[in-house]
């Protein structure tokens, strides 16, 4: 079967173009997809401009759409294992965390799918008026282009794909093109679930292979994008031409900030799954220890130690407790960072290589990674490596806690580990970040939004918000006793 999804029907490339999708935890072919190119996002876009049109999906009840929405998350619920499986296969990430991924997108799904009332919201305001109805409703956007990254495929990719169907939206989603598996089968689950044609549309391709009209197309009306930093700001520019509505997930190098009155033991197991967890490809991954200067070189030794423990493996290797980094042109750029981290005169504590065991050597490991004596000018504590590398900072005062962990342009997430809670209140407060976890690292949930402050973004994903970034506000100002104004008269 084909595997762009335009108008309806699976089809191939126009160009017959074709991707070889490989693990990269051990080297095996996964298998081939068709690869787009712009004609086929131009047919893409064309579909979906005329299913917004023609209203097929607008005009549905929002309890109708809910209904749509929830459908897929039990389909997905449905498919789990073989979801699971095909994006460990193109992560190289281990299977029992994906099936912890397709549940999270499965409740990502149920969540709006539960929101239908909220969806059309009227708001009527006082006119100051007699005679005068004056609302302010809220309407689907129209043409959506989803773009999404390799790290969490699925999930990345519901968080828009769930929001912007309820709205009421049409869509192109494009995935990476080195993780396209799970998506096609998300895909396939919104068509099961009655989904009308037109209304989803996939293509898988390059960006600058096939994504250049999500973001420049007239056609297109907003462009919700997860990745990096540098596209990002390259899509903001291209989508400027036409001013459309620019959603962006990007960036973090997300301080963990540990006080020396912080429950130890917590603090420091979680100090290892926030960086280390999926072996750091994480977009808000704990990638800077900010630790209190007198409990430091305990707190680092005991990390350095359980660092070194960490057992890599392949998605299927019951013993492994973290997979391979997802590409080798990754691998080579989190090695480079590290490179540079060294050169600029931080310390390695362990790590710093790929593993020399002959069991890993087809894929695209890296070792668990802990470097110190790091400073905020460095490029390693100013740049995220997306890899398993944790950069150190200590600090002796709240006051300098704050500012060393506001330094960097990016306020993705974070966290605060203190048994003071006015403190951490106060550090909470402070923080210029999306999300903060107090005494916790990681957890989000569907209802709560997500997003960046400063460059790690523009808007929300998740949560009543995210709905809102799918949604345009319209006022309707009627007047029950028209009558001329004598003005011009
Ligand atoms: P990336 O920017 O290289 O690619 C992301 C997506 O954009 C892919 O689908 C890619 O094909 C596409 N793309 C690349 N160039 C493009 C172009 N010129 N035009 C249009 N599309 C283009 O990012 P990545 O390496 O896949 O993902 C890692 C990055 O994503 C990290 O920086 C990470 O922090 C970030 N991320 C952020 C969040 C968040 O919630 N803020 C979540 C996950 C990942």
């Amino acid at each position: 079967m084909p595997d762009l999804f335009i108008d309806g029907s699976w089809v191939a490339a126009t160009a017959a173009g074709r991707r070889t999708i490989t693990c990269p935890a051990d080297g095996t072919l996964v298998g081939e997809v068709d690869e787009a190119d712009e004609a086929d996002t131009l047919r893409a876009i064309a579909a979906a401009r005329a299913a917004a049109d023609d209203a097929r999906w607008r005009d549905t009840s929002p309890a109708e759409r809910a209904a749509a929405v929830a459908r897929v998350a039990d389909i997905l619920e449905r498919d789990t294992d073989e979801i699971a499986r095909a994006e460990a296969l193109d992560t190289g990430k281990r299977f029992e965390e994906a099936k912890i991924d397709v549940a999270d997108v499965v409740s990502v799904f149920r969540y709006y799918g539960s929101l239908g009332e909220h969806v059309e919201r009227v708001r009527e305001v006082d006119p100051g008026q007699d005679g005068v109805v004056s609302r302010v409703h809220r309407e689907p956007i129209g043409v959506c282009s989803l773009i999404a990254p390799w790290n969490y495929p699925l999930l990345q990719a519901s968080w828009k794909v769930a929001p912007c169907l309820l709205a009421g939206n049409t869509f192109v989603l494009k995935p990476s093109e080195i993780t396209p598996h799970s998506t096609i089968l998300m895909v396939r689950a919104i068509e099961e679930a009655g989904v009308p044609a037109g209304v989803a549309n996939l293509v898988l391709g390059t960006g600058p292979g096939c994504a250049g009209p999500m973001s420049t197309d007239p056609r297109v009306d907003l462009v919700s994008f997860t990745g990096s930093l540098a596209v990002g700001k390259h899509l903001m520019r291209e989508a400027a031409g036409t001013v459309k509505r620019v959603a962006l997930e990007l960036g973090g190098k997300n301080p963990n900030i540990v006080f020396a009155d912080a429950d130890r033991e917590a603090a420091i197991d979680n100090a290892m799954t926030a960086v280390f967890l999926h072996s750091g490809q994480v977009c808000s991954a704990g990638a800077r220890l900010l630790v209190e200067e007198s409990c430091a070189e305990e707190v680092v030794a005991t990390i350095v130690e359980r660092a070194r423990g960490i057992r890599l493996g392949t998605p299927f290797d019951e013993n492994a407790q973290t997979g391979s980094l997802t590409s080798a042109e990754h691998l080579a750029k989190v090695e480079d960072y590290v490179a540079s981290g060294l050169a600029e005169g931080a310390r390695l504590r362990v790590g710093g290589a790929r593993p020399d065991d002959p069991a890993l050597a087809n894929g695209h490991y890296y070792l668990p990674t802990v470097l110190d004596r790091c400073s905020l000018e460095m490029h390693v504590v100013q740049e995220e490596s997306f890899g398993p590398v944790l950069t150190v900072e200590t600090f002796t005062t709240e006051e300098e806690a704050v500012a060393l962990a506001n330094g960097t342009r990016y306020g993705l997430a974070g966290a605060v580990w203190t048994g003071d809670p006015d403190r951490a209140a106060r550090v909470a407060r402070r923080l210029r970040l999306g999300t903060v976890w107090v005494n916790d690292y990681h957890p989000y949930v569907a209802p709560a939004e997500w997003g960046g402050h400063k460059q790690s973004g523009i808007g929300r994903e998740l949560g009543e918000l995210g709905l809102e970034e799918y949604q345009e506000t319209k006022h309707v100002w009627e007047n029950t006793r028209p009558a001329p104004t004598g003005w011009f008269a």
